[in-house]
Parts: C-alpha cells; structure tokens; sequence
C-alpha cells in the first residue's frame, strides 16, 4: 500500500499549512475554548480552502477526492493544534444525499461554503446512552401532521445548528425507529447548554421536544429505518474521531520534542537523559501505528470496504492511544504543560471526552469483538 500523497492532495495540505501559519490562530482557539464559541472564522477560512468540498461529490459542486486526502488534511491540522473536532458535519455530505429528499439536500447543501454550522444527529437520551434502542422521544400522528415529544441529551452543535436530525419511536409501534429533520426554529424546542471538560469549542446541550409539530415530509429517510441509518453513519463518524485524536497527539509529540531539545537542566538538554529517551521511544511507536491504521482504514473506506469493525479499532486505539502519548509529552515538558497557557492542556482534556462521545470505548470493544470473530464463524 503506497501512502505517499499525490500533487493535488499535497497542494491541500501545503495550503492548509500556510492557513495556519497566517494568523496566530493558537490564541483564537484558546480564545473560543474559554469562551465555549465556535470557531467560525477559521472554520470559514477552511471553507474558502475548497474543506467542505473534499468529500462531496462532483456532480454537487464538490472534489470527491475520497477520506485519504481528508485523512492527510486532519493530520495536517491536528499536528498544528486545530480544533479538527469541530469539523465533524463537513465531510458527512454522504448521508444527506443517500437519505435526504431533494428539499432536504438543498436545505442542509446551502450552508456549504459558509463555514457555518449545520446539522447533527440527535439519539442519546438519560436513559439511553450506548443503549439506544431503549430510547423514548415518540412521534404521533394526528390530523395530518406528525406530533414530536421527548428528552435528547449531550447532543453536539444543537445550541447554533440549523437543522438536527432526531431519531424516535412510534408511539403506535414502538419497535418502529424513525428520524426526522428538525428544523430547530420550530416552536416547542428548547436547548439547555452543558458545560464540559473538553471539546469546547462546540456546543453540547439538552434538547426539549414539547409537541413539535412536523409534516410527513420532515421524515428523514424512510420511516422505520432510523435504527439502521443512524448505526451506519456512525463508522464513518467514528472514524473522524480517530483521525483527530492522532492529529493531536502528533501535536503535542512535537511540541514536547522541540522542547526536550532546548530545556537545559543539569547542563544538558533534557532530551539528552534516558527516562526522557523512552518517553519518546514508546511516543513515536504509538504515532507510528494511530497514522498506519487511520490511513489503511482511510484506504479501505476509499475501496467502500470498510468495516464496522475497523471504524471501531480506530475509534477505540486512537483517543486511548493518542492520550498515552500526550500524558508522555506533558511529562517531558514539566511544568509549562500544566500551568500557563499550553495548548496540550486543551488537547488533553478534549481526548478525555473523545473516549466517551461518538460511542464509549467499551462499545467500540465490543463491535470490534463481534467483527473479529465473525470472521473465523464456522
Ligand atoms: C461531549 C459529548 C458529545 C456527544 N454528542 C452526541 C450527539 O451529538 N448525539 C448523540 O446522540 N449523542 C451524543 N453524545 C452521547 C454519547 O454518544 C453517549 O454519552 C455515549 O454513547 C455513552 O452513553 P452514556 O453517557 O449514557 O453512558 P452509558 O451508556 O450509561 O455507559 C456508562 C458506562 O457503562 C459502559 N457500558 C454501557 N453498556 C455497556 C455494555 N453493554 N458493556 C460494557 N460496558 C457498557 C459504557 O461504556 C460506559 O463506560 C455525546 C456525549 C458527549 C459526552
């Protein structure tokens, strides 16, 4: 398999690379973190840079230059201390196309190119987290329109996003799974913000459904499939997930590298002792297998074989892995790690949440389990 970048996916990068060395963009994201605020201004910066397009097919405007080019794109970005985790809606075009009417995809495709925030999925509720099918929010049906009630939780981007896609029961058939696409204007919605320790540069709120009234043509996909839908976009959303999380990692390895090259103690720089030799030993083999596996699975997912099993290896060995290699990092560079303004702060606590939205650890261990043994089924 040959990972080398061709012309085209090598100009994207270097673009993405003089973006960032443009402005100080490590002051504006510290700026956002502690403000809880969208980077709209650099997600936009990265519009204008053709990000939107990458994955979007070119019978809509876009490049379709596939998940490998995204991949070298995330790399790129989290290796220079992006907040990548926010870009997560951009390369979905996928299923809007597959499962949006024709108003649907022209409703969610306007938006591309603005770097503004669009839509997201909304499945988790207090009582079902990884257990979603024991969800509760119900529709019904009365007099020609469709009635929405329920209590979504922890749902990313609902605070500013246009649009959510909420999955819910059939009141009349509650074996029957069905998604909507909300239109969060609509009268009986209300969003209540929670904090968090990291990813905070994206909202997670509470989501209020007090009788939404919707039209059959708020159906997102076909009714009943909502189940099927949502498990499937997951992988790729899982995935994204990985990426970031060894981007990040990558950044604070370097960081912690430069320094351990310049900080003298005992006469030496600290780079030069062993117990910090080994810090960077066992950093580079955990960097070198995250970037393996995220490009073989970007691969794959480019030959549309990627598995559900492998969207979960990556979604569980990245953000524990890339956490063992920023623990490592921060210990190398002491002090500044932990107090004063250092970016690997922020990228600390944002992989600790990694390890939990998008699907837990344990879930990802159990998916990858069950493809795994599939294979040997007799
Ligand atoms: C920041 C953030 C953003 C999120 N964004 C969204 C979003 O946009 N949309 C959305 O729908 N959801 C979202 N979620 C919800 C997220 O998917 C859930 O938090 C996650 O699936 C776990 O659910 P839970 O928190 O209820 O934990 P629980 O399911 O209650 O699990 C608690 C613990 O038990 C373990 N556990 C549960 N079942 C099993 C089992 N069968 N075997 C072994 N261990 C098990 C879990 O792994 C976990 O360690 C987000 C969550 C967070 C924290």
């Amino acid at each position: 398999m040959d990972f080398r970048l061709n012309d085209e996916q090598q100009l994207l990068v270097e673009n993405v690379r003089t973006l960032m060395k443009s402005e100080n963009w490590d002051a504006y994201f510290a700026e956002c973190d502690a403000k809880h605020q969208y980077p709209e201004r650099w997600v936009k910066a990265l519009c204008d840079l053709g990000f939107d397009l990458i994955m979007l097919p070119e019978e809509h405007g876009g490049l379709d230059l596939g998940l490998v080019t995204l991949a070298a794109v995330y790399e790129e970005l989290g290796r220079l201390g992006a907040p990548t985790y926010v870009l997560y809606q951009l390369p979905c075009f996928d299923t809007i196309l597959r499962e949006g009417t024709p108003e649907q995809i022209e409703k969610i495709l306007a938006y591309v190119g603005t770097g503004k925030q669009i839509w997201n999925s909304a499945c988790t509720e207090p009582g079902a987290g990884s257990d979603v099918g024991s969800l509760q929010t119900n529709y019904t049906r009365r007099a020609g329109k469709i009635y929405l009630n329920g209590h979504k939780t922890f749902i990313t981007s609902s605070a500013h996003v246009p649009y959510l896609v909420i999955m819910a029961r059939d009141s009349e058939s509650p074996d029957t799974f069905t998604e909507f696409l909300l239109d969060m204007s609509l009268p009986g919605i209300k969003v209540e913000p929670l904090e968090k320790l990291g990813l905070r540069m994206d909202s997670c709120s509470d989501v209020y459904l007090d009788n939404v009234e919707l039209d059959e043509s708020d159906i997102f996909g076909t009714e009943g499939n909502g189940f099927r839908r949502g498990v499937k976009d997951f992988d790729l959303e899982r995935f994204l997930v990985a990426a970031c999380d060894y981007g990040w990692a990558l950044c604070a390895f370097e960081d912690a590298a430069r320094y351990a090259n310049v900080r003298v103690q005992f006469s030496k720089p600290i780079g030069r002792f062993q117990l910090n030799q080994l810090k960077f030993a066992e950093m580079a083999v955990r960097i070198n297998a995250m970037k393996n596996m995220i490009y073989e699975t970007a691969w794959s997912y480019d030959q549309g074989e990627m598995t559900s099993a492998q969207a979960a290896m990556c979604k569980y060995f990245c953000p524990t892995t890339a956490a063992e290699v920023v623990d490592r990092a921060m210990q190398v560079m002491g002090g500044i790690s932990v107090a004063g303004d250092h970016r690997v702060q922020r990228i600390w606590r944002d992989l600790r949440v990694e390890r939990i939205s998008g699907g837990t650890d344990e879930m990802m261990v159990l998916t990858l389990a069950k493809g795994v043994l599939r294979q040997y089924a007799v």
